[in-house]
Order: C-alpha cells, then sequence, then structure tokens
C-alpha cells in the first residue's frame, strides 16, 4: 500500500543534506550573538564555530569558550584583545587560538576559507564592511545588522551574482516574510506587511515625550534586545529602517511595504498575494527561532521555545501606525524614496542621536528633529563603493554631533 500523501505541495527547493556549517560570528557578545550560541549549544554535531568578533565584552567571549573552541577571535577594541588573550591562557591552557585586534581583522575573519556561514550581528554601520565582504566572497550571510543593508544595499545588489553569497534575514520580521515567500511566485505578490509592536510608548500622551528616559525607553513590552535597538524600536525608526531593509531584500518598492500595528508581537509579518490571500507566519517572540532557520535554511530544525497555543492568546490586535506620534517612520520612508545616499544619512544621524539620547544629552524628541535636519542639510551625490558611504556616513555623524551642541 502507497503511503504517499493524496495532497502534495511543490518545495522550490530541495533540502540539502545535515552538513555541518562552519561559522564565524560578528557580534557574539549581544543579544543576537547570545542566542546564536544557544542554537550552537543545542546542535552542537552541526555547527562549528571557528571565528568569533565583538568590540570589548570579554567576559561574554568567554561564555563562548565554555561551549566550543574558535580558531580565531577578534576584539575590534585592542586592550580587550589583550585582556582577552591572558584570560584565555589562565582558563583554557593549550588552547590553540588566535587572537586579532583592530576592525581591519573583521575583514579577514569573514573571508576565511574554511568559513561558510556568517552570522553578521554587530551593531550600527560599523558591521557594514564586514557584512558586504561576506557577501562578496560568497558566504551565507545571516543578516542581523540592518544597518548595513540600510546603508549598503545598492552596493550589496550591484555584486555580480557570480560572486554573491546568499544573504537570508535574521530580522523577525524579514525572517517571517522570507519564510513566507518560500514557495511562492515574485508575480503572485502584490503587498508586503511589516508588523510593529508599537513599543513602549504605544498608548503614551505625546506631550509627556520629552520628558522620557533613557530608563522608559529601555523598556520594550515584547523583547529583550540591546540597548540601540530597544530604542530604536521605541521612536518606531526600527520600523523605518525595516521598511528600507525590506525594499533591498526583496527589491520590492517601498509604496507596497505596509506598516501595521500589532502588539502582541505574535503575527512576524505578512505577504499579500494577487488574489486577496493574505500569508503569515507565527509563533512566541523568541529571536531564537528565525536566527535557527537563517542558519539551516531551507531546512527546519526542531527548536522548543514555548509553543503558540492559539487559546491562550486573549486577543490579536492590527491598527494602522500614527505618524504624528513616531515621525521616525515616515522620515525613514521619505529618506529612501529620495535617493540612495539618504538612508546612509538617516541611519547616521540616529545612531549619534540615540547614543545623545542614551547619555541625557537629547532629549527622546529631539532624535527625529536631528534626522530631519540631517536629511534636510544633505545633497545627494553618486555612490559607487564602500568608500562613498564611509565618507557620507561620516560627514552625517559629524552634522548631527554639531547640531545636537547646538540645539541643546
Ligand atoms: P547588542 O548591543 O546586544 O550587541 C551588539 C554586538 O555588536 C556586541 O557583540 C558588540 O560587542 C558588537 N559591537 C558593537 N560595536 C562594535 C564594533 N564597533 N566593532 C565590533 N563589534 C561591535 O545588539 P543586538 O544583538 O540587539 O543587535 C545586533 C544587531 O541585530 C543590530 O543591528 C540590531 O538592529 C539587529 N537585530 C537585533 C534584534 C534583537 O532581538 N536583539 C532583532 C532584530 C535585529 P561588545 O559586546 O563587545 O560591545
Ligand atoms: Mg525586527
Amino acid at each position: 500500500m502507497s503511503t504517499q500523501p493524496v495532497a502534495r505541495w511543490r518545495n522550490d527547493l530541495d533540502p540539502p543534506g545535515d552538513e555541518v556549517r562552519n561559522l564565524a560570528v560578528l557580534g557574539a557578545t549581544g543579544s543576537i550573538g547570545g542566542g546564536v550560541l544557544d542554537i550552537v549549544r543545542r546542535f552542537p554535531d552541526r555547527f562549528r564555530v571557528l571565528a568569533l568578533a565583538a568590540r570589548s565584552n570579554v567576559q561574554r567571549i568567554l561564555d563562548w569558550f565554555d561551549v566550543c573552541r574558535p580558531a580565531h577571535v577578534v576584539m575590534t577594541d585592542t586592550e580587550a584583545a589583550s585582556a582577552l588573550a591572558d584570560q584565555v591562557r589562565r582558563r583554557c591552557p593549550g588552547a590553540e587560538v588566535e587572537i586579532h585586534a583592530g576592525r581591519e581583522s573583521l575583514i579577514e575573519l569573514v573571508t576565511l576559507p574554511e568559513v561558510d556561514t556568517v552570522v553578521s550581528a554587530m551593531v550600527g554601520a560599523a558591521g557594514l564592511d564586514p557584512t558586504y565582504e561576506a557577501l562578496r566572497h560568497g558566504k551565507r550571510v545571516c543578516l542581523a545588522n540592518k544597518e548595513s543593508l540600510v546603508i549598503g544595499g545598492a552596493l550589496f545588489r550591484a555584486i555580480p551574482d557570480h560572486q554573491r553569497g546568499t544573504l537570508i534575514p535574521v530580522d523577525s520580521e524579514h525572517s517571517a516574510l522570507f519564510q513566507t515567500l518560500v514557495g511562492e511566485s515574485r508575480n503572485a505578490v502584490r503587498r508586503l506587511w511589516l508588523t510593529a509592536s508599537g513599543g513602549p510608548f504605544l498608548h503614551r500622551d505625546p506631550k509627556t515625550f520629552a520628558a522620557i528616559t533613557p530608563e522608559e525607553a529601555l523598556r520594550h513590552p515584547n523583547w529583550k534586545m540591546g540597548p540601540k535597538i530597544t530604542v530604536d524600536s521605541a521612536t518606531l525608526i526600527n520600523k523605518g529602517l525595516e521598511v528600507i531593509e525590506a525594499h533591498f531584500l526583496f527589491d520590492w518598492p517601498v509604496r507596497d511595504i505596509e506598516v501595521v500595528i500589532h502588539p502582541q508581537s505574535i503575527v512576524h509579518s505578512m505577504v499579500e498575494f494577487i488574489d486577496g490571500s493574505f500569508k503569515a507566519q507565527l509563533s512566541t517572540p523568541d529571536m531564537r527561532l528565525p536566527i535557527l532557520y537563517a542558519l539551516t535554511y531551507p531546512r527546519r530544525y526542531p527548536l522548543d521555545i514555548p509553543p503558540w497555543r492559539p487559546w491562550q492568546q486573549e486577543k490579536l490586535e492590527f491598527f494602522p501606525p500614527d505618524l504624528n506620534r513616531f515621525p521616525c517612520l515616515k522620515l525613514a520612508r521619505e529618506a529612501v524614496e529620495a535617493g540612495p545616499t539618504y538612508p546612509i544619512v538617516l541611519n547616521a544621524a540616529n545612531e549619534v542621536a540615540v547614543q545623545a539620547f542614551l547619555d541625557t544629552r537629547l532629549p527622546f524628541t529631539g532624535i527625529p528633529e536631528v534626522i530631519r535636519a540631517a536629511l534636510e542639510a544633505h545633497r545627494p551625490e553618486p555612490l559607487t563603493d564602500l568608500e562613498d558611504v564611509r565618507r557620507l556616513d561620516e560627514a552625517a555623524r559629524r552634522f548631527s554631533r554639531r547640531w545636537i551642541g547646538t540645539h541643546t
């Protein structure tokens, strides 16, 4: 008797076997990096960690040594690199690890021939060069560092096909879109819908926004993340960056990327098809799921995060974003529509403004003001290589610092 299913579904990709993935993890000490460490701990036979990189957090790098023995570690902070070397000598005598210092080593790390998969999880524009080089050297790039795509998307797209590796999103919304698009034809898609939790100030009186403290902004209702993205979620520029990210990832027109507020963070994003159908990906909010998917795509591996149970879910709400309350979202849309250099300015101004807010040198309401001023002052220029991005990024940072200095 045949055991074939009566209804069969088509899969565009034949999942390959359970090959071992050889990883380089950038941003290994961060919130996403911690998720990767947990995955590696769960699947020791599937992942070999060859290389780690972070800025200065020696202690969290040592946590990795309890699980694996990387061959290379880069600390971009030179003092941290020597502190790590001391600690490794003391705690793991005999460990064969090369410890490198400085930013330049990041490129060497991601282009090591034995590395096939790079997790890009540094925060901010600093992730651009290694992410770009990893992709240009044919690696699988599991991309959490959305800023690199926001500012370098035009250049990522220009990498010739025969060189370009595979980029799989880790950002939960883009992972949801990616998971939903698998097996579907591009022509069948009408619109992409990004869900947004709305952050901690969704219902707060906007008249009190100027008094918001970093402590309040760092208390995200649904996700535990690094400080920069948590503040970005509170201003909603995170969703603006994600619109730009989706635009470059899927080569999708910005006008057909919608944002919908969904405070429960269960529906991670949706695709609307030309026949009116919607497909979505739902789960308990836990970044380990999109991290694992990006690492193992097109296969799925088992993951025992607390399962989502519809009957325990009191409600699932959806409503349009209030752009007056959250002007950053509008600024991001305008920036990407204005031309490829504007997202670089938007991102740089935001990074400077968020840091100033966290240092209590700028009120919460100053963040969109800095970004608006930087965008207004910008004059578009041709964008041909990473050097152009770097120059524009630095100029926008200088402008934003000066603006904050004179307006606060
Ligand atoms: P964290 O702040 O928790 O971690 C940042 C990581 O980047 C740390 O490992 C840090 O090292 C490293 N780092 C920072 N600056 C540098 C630098 N100049 N050179 C080298 N390494 C550096 O951030 P998250 O993990 O929250 O976020 C990482 C990225 O993933 C961001 O782009 C974010 O937008 C994106 N993302 C995060 C999500 C989340 O749930 N956290 C969800 C979706 C996207 P050190 O610790 O030593 O300073
Ligand atoms: Mg996201």
